[in-house]
């Protein structure tokens, strides 16, 4: 095992790279496996699996973070654990205890523990856990077995030059899911959906694009793979509520925090796209980068600019400091918030 790892903490971005041991377990017979660490990052399984046909298949995403007295933690993994159930269900895939989610990725951590880095570089540990459908299978149908894996790569800080707002265009030819399809889960068919709308905004020069509900196109849905929030000039932090936005667990981490540090008001409700102008701020959040600040959104030819362009909003500043002190340990954790891998 490779203890001394040679990488510059600086320049690292959200790419692939092989870390020495993932986690593997094989659910078969009706039950899982215990699981194993192994060396091999490529896994070989039939050709008929229902997860390279027919998208059996969901994932997460959680970091490893590490703090100022060198200890690794991790953000609220059981949340995550909770969440691949219901991905699981969802698609019928077999439930995985919570223990032996946190469990996996508690083990990758440890034995991946010199890819972590260093406290201040605002780089993480990024884990990814995973279910897909392998084994023989042809018609349409549940697999006859399923492959839980979780690896893990360090990634860099989202934003290199300090928080930094990014404009977004409303996806007015694309949605990424049905009104009662599976947009509420982490699926990867949900993501298949979003990457031509995404190659279509960028190169319309916007960081990505902002879905309206699938049913009506009339409200705001999520900002590409990310939840959206706007801040009122009343006090009060609005999220929109929908069957098919996917449940950040950084979103419901920023309700927590707006509402008990500092003591906003939240509402979880419909978002008419005709009514941003009741937003002094707005921002979308999500695990990789905690919070990205909203420039403008494009909608119909317009450019509506909340806060600003180049400037980053006093109070999406503050929920952006506050949780990510928690995730590096500076700031105390709500109970339960935080498991310590060493
Ligand atoms: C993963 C994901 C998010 C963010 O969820 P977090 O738990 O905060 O990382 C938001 N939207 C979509 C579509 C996602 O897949």
């Amino acid at each position: 095992m490779s203890t001394n790892v040679n990488i510059d903490w600086d320049k690292l971005g959200f790419a692939y790279s092989k870390t020495d041991l993932r986690y593997i377990s094989i659910w078969k017979d009706g039950k899982w496996d215990a699981g194993k660490l192994v060396e091999d990052n490529n896994i070989s399984i039939s050709e008929a699996s229902t997860s390279l046909h027919y998208g059996q298949q969901c994932f997460e995403g959680l970091k490893a973070y590490r703090t100022k007295d060198g200890s690794i933690q991790l953000f609220r993994p059981d949340e995550n654990a909770k969440r691949i159930n219901r991905s699981c269900e969802r698609v019928l895939m077999p439930e995985i205890p919570v223990d032996k989610f946190v469990d996996a990725c508690l083990q990758v951590v440890k034995a991946n523990e010199a890819f972590v880095p260093p406290y201040g570089s605002g780089a993480t540990l990024y884990i990814r856990p995973y279910v897909i459908g392998i084994g023989d299978n042809l018609g349409v149908g549940p697999a006859p077995e399923f492959l839980f894996g979780v690896f893990c790569c360090p990634v860099g800080a989202y934003f290199k030059g300090g928080l930094a707002p990014v404009n977004f265009m409303i996806s007015e030819k694309f949605d990424r899911a049905a009104p009662h399809g599976t947009g509420a889960d982490k699926i990867g068919g949900n993501y298949a959906a979003s990457l031509l709308a995404h190659v279509e905004a960028t190169k319309k020069g916007f960081a990505d694009c902002v879905y309206l509900d699938p049913a009506t196109h009339t409200n705001i849905e999520e900002v590409g793979a990310a939840n959206f929030f706007g801040i009122t000039n009343n006090n009060v932090f609005a999220t929109p509520k929908s069957p098919s936005i996917l449940p950040s667990i950084t979103k419901y981490s920023l309700i927590h925090i707006a509402k008990e540090y500092l003591k906003m008001n939240i509402e979880e409700r419909v978002i008419p796209i005709d009514s941003l102008g009741e937003f002094i701020e707005a921002g979308a959040c999500g695990t990789a980068a905690v919070i990205t600040p909203i420039g403008g959104i494009e909608y119909k030819g317009n450019l509506h600019v909340f806060y600003s362009e180049t400037e980053v909003g006093p109070i999406t500043r503050k929920l952006y400091d506050l949780l990510y002190g928690i995730q590096f340990g500076d700031v105390k954790a709500p109970e339960g918030w935080i498991v310590k891998v060493k």
